[in-house]
């Protein structure tokens, strides 16, 4: 026997027995005639006293540990003289009469401990030891439970969990495939799965009406904090049910993981639920953050005509209002300028209206509008005395952009987005089809199996840009968790959508063929959602990375340095493949 109690269980109530430990030395305390050795598993921390009269053979043994040795040790729980609240077993300690050490180990590369001294690099090269420090394994752990409630939900409601195969031709979901090439079919190559989305609709035309899988899926993308190359979905598919439906069934999933992991109970009502184009309008964005208002005003035919050429000529105008904040001083406003003027937001600049406590207001357009005129656009968006108001301006897509990364940069500098509060939310009614002006075509905003809203088909022909789906998004404090839709489940109107995404009749059967045909053979109506799992790990866990819930992520640039991977690989294994290198 190894071990008789883990590193985190002994309280008082144990004084007196014997017991036998094994961990890892985290740290060790000579203090001469008494040496305190701090021992630790996933469980937690113990402390071990080696005294005076523990014998010689332990004392010697003691004096060689050092920093992540594999010890196990035998002692008698004795109650500590000085106590350590901090910790769950502070109360005692382990005096002990045996020590073995079972494995010896180099000094660590960085300390492991509740916070390390490791940069990030380091400890994604030594990522294993990474993985002993507690915030890590906090966050296995919340991944583990919440994957164990997902799968006991889902199976309470009779889903089935059914893999389906890694090595599967292209599906086309509008990220890069990763490609395995095929040693038995020389030339030829297998993609891995962007998602099972082809799979699981197969699934249902096979009959198995309620399927679930928690499956890695691959996209080849650039990488960004919140993106992986692999990564893991919650995908779902069920059949004979409309949008409400799949709603209503992912909605009771969500609130089990909220409240099986975070003790967090929604009201019994519906989660809210908005179409696209109200998100867009009041939000800027189809994920909105909806833990604060400080909605968006359009501010347009308001606020044009007065001479003041930047509105004249713009598009749209819109403005938030920063509640409280007509004491900014000059440099608060010319950082949060800053901040909407960096590339990646792009505003041109900031207009500013202040509504001071004394009911006088100020602007940075003064010289164009008189003070009724920006009284007008300060009741408009709803500010009171004492607020500030933003208002930007320019073509209507960028500037919703720039408003809304405005809203949720000033949500976050007035402390609006408190990582305890959870705003759950339905987006509904996407466009089906997003027009991309640089190749001059309708590509699909979800996928190209997701169906038009039936009172929309007729546009299909007409007006697609104005055909509306049935997919929605599940959407969390601004970070879109999952997405699906209701699929197409007829061959004909399959065909019709592969024409408008610009796929010839011989391509769309080339690559499609396999799903149209099995239309043909009596395809229930289905639908599903597939929630991204690490994203959904890191919004429990109050993180922005995903990183720390994957136990062996790659890093920025799509390596994984432990391992060194990918690497390049042998002639031999090239000739195999029948595959010449071009560099
Ligand atoms: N396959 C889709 C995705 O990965 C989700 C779905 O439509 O179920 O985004």
């Amino acid at each position: 026997m190894y071990r008789s109690n883990t590193c985190g269980e002994l309280r008082l109530s144990d004084v007196g027995q014997t017991v036998t430990l094994a961990g890892w030395v985290q740290k060790v305390r000579n203090l001469g005639a008494m040496t305190f050795v701090d021992l630790r598993d996933r469980y937690g921390i113990t402390q071990l006293v080696v005294a005076e009269d523990a014998g010689d053979a332990v004392k010697a043994v003691a004096g060689e540990l050092g920093r992540e040795f594999v010890v196990q040790a035998t002692g008698r729980v004795i109650e500590r003289a000085s106590k350590n609240a901090k910790i769950p077993t502070g109360d005692i300690e382990v005096a002990v009469s045996e020590l073995r050490v079972l494995s010896a180990a180099d000094t660590p590369p960085f300390t492991i401990e509740e916070t390390s001294d490791g940069g990030d690099d380091l400890r994604m090269k030594y990522r294993y030891l990474d993985l002993r420090r507690p915030p890590l394994q906090r966050a296995m752990m919340l991944r583990h439970r919440l994957a164990q409630a997902a799968r006991q939900y889902l199976d309470g409601q009779g889903f089935m969990e059914i893999e389906t195969p890694f090595l599967i031709g292209s599906t086309p979901e509008g990220a890069r495939d990763f490609v395995v090439p095929s040693r038995m079919n020389a030339g030829e190559f297998y993609a891995l799965p962007q998602s099972p989305q082809t799979f699981k609709q197969l699934l249902m035309v096979a009959g198995y009406d309620k399927y679930f899988q928690i499956v890695r899926c691959f996209r080849d993308e650039d990488l960004r904090a919140d993106r992986q190359p692999e990564f893991t979905q919650i995908d779902c598919e069920m059949s004979f049910v409309e949008q409400e439906d799949v709603l209503t069934t992912f909605e009771g999933m969500m609130r089990k993981l909220f409240a099986d992991t975070l003790q967090v109970e929604f009201p019994a009502e519906p989660f809210r639920r908005m179409p696209y184009a109200e998100a867009m309008a009041r939000y800027g964005n189809d994920k909105p953050d909806l833990r604060f208002g400080m909605e968006i005003c359009e501010l347009t035919t308001l606020a044009q005509g007065r001479g003041f050429g930047v509105f004249d000529e713009a598009e749209y105008i819109g403005a938030v209002c920063a509640a409280g904040c007509a004491g900014w001083t000059r440099k608060q406003i010319d950082e949060i300028t800053e901040y909407v003027k960096r590339p990646q937001v792009g505003a041109k600049g900031l207009v500013w209206v202040r509504l001071d406590e004394g009911g006088e207001v100020k602007s940075s357009v003064d010289k164009f509008y008189q003070p009724e005129d920006l009284r007008a656009w300060a009741e408009a968006v709803g500010a009171q005395k004492g607020d500030l108001v933003f208002v930007v301006s320019g073509a209507r897509g960028q500037s919703l952009r720039v408003l809304s990364e405005l809203r949720l940069e000033l949500g976050e500098r007035l402390g609006l987005r408190d990582k305890t509060k959870f705003a759950p939310l339905w987006v509904v009614d996407f466009p089906l089809l997003e027009w991309d002006e640089e190749t001059e075509r309708f590509y699909a905003m979800h996928h190209p199996f997701t169906s038009p809203k039936p009172e929309d088909v007729s546009l299909l022909g007409s007006d697609p840009g104005k055909v509306r789906a049935n997919a929605y998004d599940f959407v969390v404090n601004g970070v879109e968790i999952g997405g699906g839709s209701i699929r197409i489940f007829d061959s004909k109107l399959q065909a019709q959508m592969f024409e408008l995404l610009g796929f010839t009749p011989e391509k769309a059967a080339e690559q499609f063929g396999f799903l149209m045909n099995a239309f043909r053979f009596g395809a229930p109506p289905h639908g599903g959602i597939a929630f991204g799992f690490d994203r959904l790990c890191s919004l429990f866990g109050g993180a922005d990375s995903i990183r720390d819930y994957i136990a062996f992520p790659k890093n920025n640039s799509g390596r994984d340095v432990m391992i060194d991977a990918p690497s390049r690989i042998d002639k031999s294994q090239l000739d195999e493949l029948s595959l010449k290198l071009d560099l």
